[in-house]
Formats: structure tokens, sequence, C-alpha cells
């Protein structure tokens, strides 16, 4: 437990969001979160208290989405182990300055980047890892020595509830509370003064946000969504394509930022590839998915409903069944949507997987560039060049090649997105980042004050000219 002024944290349902930033902001005025000893023993309450919790955590996440525990554990609570033991390793060295390089012109001087906190930030989190994507940004936050609120999704209240006991338990509220709740409470967190909002969630939410941000000219990491798509060249292995885009796609039931939305397919391979993925789905969650303790569920009613409306366009090429009182919804593959169907002009966020005939690699690439940029692309070729000439010629927030999602798990990288997916990043050393503000300092002694840059300047041009 850390040691801190006051105790607990547990916020009521009705709380005022004016008071918590301020109780936040007297605390990070104290100064106390800025050594190395503060952030280092933040980091250690976090680990313990998601140990201790870990069993708690896995059954909320059971609750919520039917998540089974080895599948919470290998996309949720087992990486964020891992973030922490990667920002405790590395901590010292993120918050050491970072060296620049000084003119000739402002000689002698030496430049760096000192990396400061950002101070009281807000953390808004979704409803589709709830528990990931709510701790991930919080080692950021401590690890960069800010405080934080966490409002964890509505829509996962067990997740929400367990989140609440075990950060109240290992802070104090003026070094991080959580405020459970929905719109109303989002809201009015959003009404106040920030140092940095990081929100994960939809596009059109992330619209809100950065206007109620715009509003204090608060900073913002935006992770958001959108539609990730699969390019399939002739040259790639289709069974290990297929498996690997199967196993992308309906983990979760479908409800992963980055899961492949859609499928960029020649029209030939169409017919094999959708029998590999069946295939695939058969050898993961076996004869009937409904049975399979390792298959998840919809969310919630409206998402259910809404999945079912997507999946009226275009023809069902395997899969389609569904119960609406368990909000089962089975692996799909969808073939002849419309493009300008609502399937394959709204991220689709469920098991459903639309292919799309595409002749060549050209007109894949014109596709996805005519289209706002992906939070993730994914391309499949034998023919290295291939790849290559996707990842250059398309933009997105992340990419992988020949595989999906896997590059949320390289910790070294930024993790985000770009234009419509998203502003920002983190993940290991760029969640450090995007919690600080990199401030540019140049020391200068006060010796050799050479006159050159003062007045009189006249007969100096050409010496200028020389230097610059
Ligand atoms: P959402 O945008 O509906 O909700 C996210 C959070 O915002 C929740 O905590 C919610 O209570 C709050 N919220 C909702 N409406 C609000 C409003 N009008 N004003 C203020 N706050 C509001 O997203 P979701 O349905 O929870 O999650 C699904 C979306 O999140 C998908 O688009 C998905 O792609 C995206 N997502 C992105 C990432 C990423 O890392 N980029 C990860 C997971 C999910």
């Amino acid at each position: 437990m850390v040691q801190s002024p006051s105790r607990p944290a547990a916020v009521p349902p009705s709380f005022d969001a004016k008071a918590l930033v301020e109780k936040q902001r007297a605390y990070f005025e104290t100064r106390v979160t800025l050594p190395l000893q503060w952030r280092r023993e933040q980091l250690q309450a976090l680990d313990r208290v998601a140990h201790k919790y870990e069993a708690e955590i896995l059954s909320a996440l059971k609750s919520d989405l039917s998540k089974s525990p080895e599948e919470a554990f290998l996309t949720e609570a087992g990486s964020i182990y891992g973030e922490i033991k990667n920002a405790l390793k590395n901590l010292k060295g993120w918050m050491k300055p970072r060296k620049g390089s000084a003119p000739i012109v402002i000689q002698p001087a030496r430049a760096y980047q000192y990396s400061e906190p950002l101070g009281v930030t807000l953390i808004i989190a979704p409803w589709n890892y709830p528990y990931q994507l709510s701790i991930a940004p919080l080692i950021g936050a401590l690890a960069a020595g800010c405080t934080a609120v966490l409002k964890p999704s509505e829509l996962a209240p067990a997740t929400s509830s367990v989140l609440r006991r075990m950060l109240s338990e290992a802070f104090p509220p003026e070094i991080v509370s959580v405020v459970e709740g929905g719109v109303e409470e989002s809201q009015a967190l959003l009404a106040e003064r920030w140092d940095l909002i990081f929100f994960t969630g939809g596009t059109q939410v992330g619209r809100v946000v950065a206007e109620a941000a715009a509003r204090h000219l608060t900073p913002t990491i935006l992770e958001l969504g959108g539609k990730s798509p699969c390019i399939i060249d002739r040259s790639a292995d289709l069974e290990v394509t297929a498996r690997r885009i199967a196993w992308g796609k309906y983990v979760n039931a479908g409800q992963t930022c980055i899961a492949p939305d859609y499928v960029l397919i020649p029209p030939e391979l169409k017919g094999r590839f959708t029998e590999l993925v069946q295939k695939a789905v058969r050898s993961f969650y076996g004869d009937d998915t409904r049975t399979s303790g390792d298959y998840g569920r919809i969310i919630s009613t409206r998402h259910f409903e809404r999945i079912s409306a997507l999946a009226a366009h275009g023809k069902i090429a395997f899969g389609g069944e569904r119960d609406a009182a368990s909000r089962f919804f089975a692996p799909t593959v969808i073939t002849d949507a419309p493009v300008t169907s609502p399937l394959m002009q709204e991220e689709i966020f469920g098991p459903l997987l639309p292919l799309v005939d595409c002749p060549s690699i050209e007109d894949a690439i014109r596709f996805v560039r005519a289209r706002p940029k992906p939070l993730a692309l994914y391309s499949f070729a034998r023919d290295a060049s291939v790849n290559e000439r996707v990842l250059r010629e398309t933009s997105s927030g992340g990419a992988v090649t020949n595989d999906v999602c896997v590059h949320f798990a390289a910790e070294g990288l930024p993790f985000g997105g770009v234009g419509e997916s998203g502003l920002g990043g983190y993940h290991g050393q760029a969640s450090f980042d995007a919690f600080s503000h990199r401030k540019s300092v140049v020391k200068r002694p006060f010796l050799l004050d050479m006159a050159l840059r003062y007045p009189p300047y006249g007969g100096k041009l050409s010496l200028f000219k020389r230097l610059m």
C-alpha cells in the first residue's frame, strides 16, 4: 500500500468532478511524484494489486464478455505484468535527460530534452478489453509521475467494479481514482481542466473528447477504431493466412479494435480461403462454436442487433447462426457485400468477415487509400516485395505482414492510430512519453559571451551567412 496523506479512494456514485481534480492537483503540486522512487513505488503497488486481484479480474471478464480465463490472461491480465516489469526495468533510463545537439551559433552550449510529468490526467476506457485498456495507460501515467482519474466502461460492469476495488486498495484518491459510470460521468469529467486526456474508444466519441479538450487546450491521446483491412496476395500461404486471420477476427467474438475488419482477396481464391477459415474455426472452437468455452459473447443487446443488421448485407458463405438471448453470434464469412453498404462502411466490431474481390495489389492499395486511415493493416504475401510495397504505399496506425494483431504485443513499438483511427501512441517507453512533456533545455555558461549576436549588426551579414 502506498503511503499518502489520505485514504481510501472509493468514489461514490454521485461524485464531484471538480473536487476530485482539485484534490489530485493539490497533491501533484507538492512535487512528490517527481522522483524515481515515488514512481517505482506506485508501479510496484499496481503490480501487487494486479496479482492479488487476478482471479477476480479473470472472473469479471468471464462475466462481462464470456472470455475464457486463458484468453483473458493472454490478451489482458498477462500483458499488464509485462508492461509493469518493462517500466520498472527501464524507468531510470527513460527519465534521464535526452541529449540534443547545439549548433555553432549558440556555442558554447549543451542541449537536452527533459521529461516532465504532464500532471493530472484523465483516462477513459472502453469495454472490449476493459482491464488491459484501463491499466496499460495507467502504467504510463504513474511511470511519468502523473496522477490519474480512470473512467472504465459502464458496459463491462463486473470489470469496472473490480478496477475500482483494486485501485482504491492500492492508491489514495489523490494519486489514482476510479469513477464508475457512463456518458454522464464521462462528460462531467471532460468538463474539467486536465493536463492530458487519454481516451480509448470509438471515433465518434473521440470527436466529443477532442472538442471538450479543445476548450482547455488540453493535449489528448486518442486511441480510436476503424476498419482494419487484410490484403491477400496470390503468393500467400493461404492456409496459414486463413488460420491467423480467423484467430484475430474471432477472438473476443470480433470485438477487438485491431481485428481484421475485411479481406481484400483475388476472386479466384475466395472459395478456398472461405473453406480454410471454416476449417480453422472448427479446429479452434469445435463443430458447434456455441458450446465452446473459448468463444466470447457480444457485449450487449444493442451491439447484437447492430451486428445482426450488418450481417444482412451480402451473402453468408458460412456461419451466421445466432441466439439473441445469450448474445451468441457465430464466426461468419460474408461475400458480395456492396462496398456502399453499412457492412463495408462502418467498423464491424463483431464476428463478421466480409471478403471483397480485389484482382491486384494495385487495386487493394487504391481501395485502402480511398478510405479513412485504418488503425491496423495486414498484408499477406510470400513475395516480400509485395508486402513492402503495401507497407510503403498505404497509411495505417500499425501494420503486420503475414499475421494479424501481434504488433499490439511488441512493447518496444508505439501503438496507436493515424487520422480517424487516432492520435498519439503508447506501450513501453511510448507510454512514458505520452504522459510526459519533453522540455527543450539549453544550458550555457556565463563565459564566452560573444559579441557576434548583439547589435550593432553592421557588416556582420556575411559572417552570419557563413555560420548558418
Ligand atoms: P465508446 O467510444 O462508445 O466508449 C468509450 C468510453 O467513452 C466509455 O468509457 C464510455 O462510457 C465513454 N463515452 C461514450 N459515449 C460518450 C460521450 N458521448 N461522451 C463522453 N464519453 C462517452 O467505445 P466502446 O464502444 O467502449 O469501444 C469500442 C470502440 O473503441 C471501437 O470503435 C474500437 O475500435 C475502439 N477501440 C479502440 C482501441 C484502440 O486501442 N485504438 C482499443 C479498444 C477499442
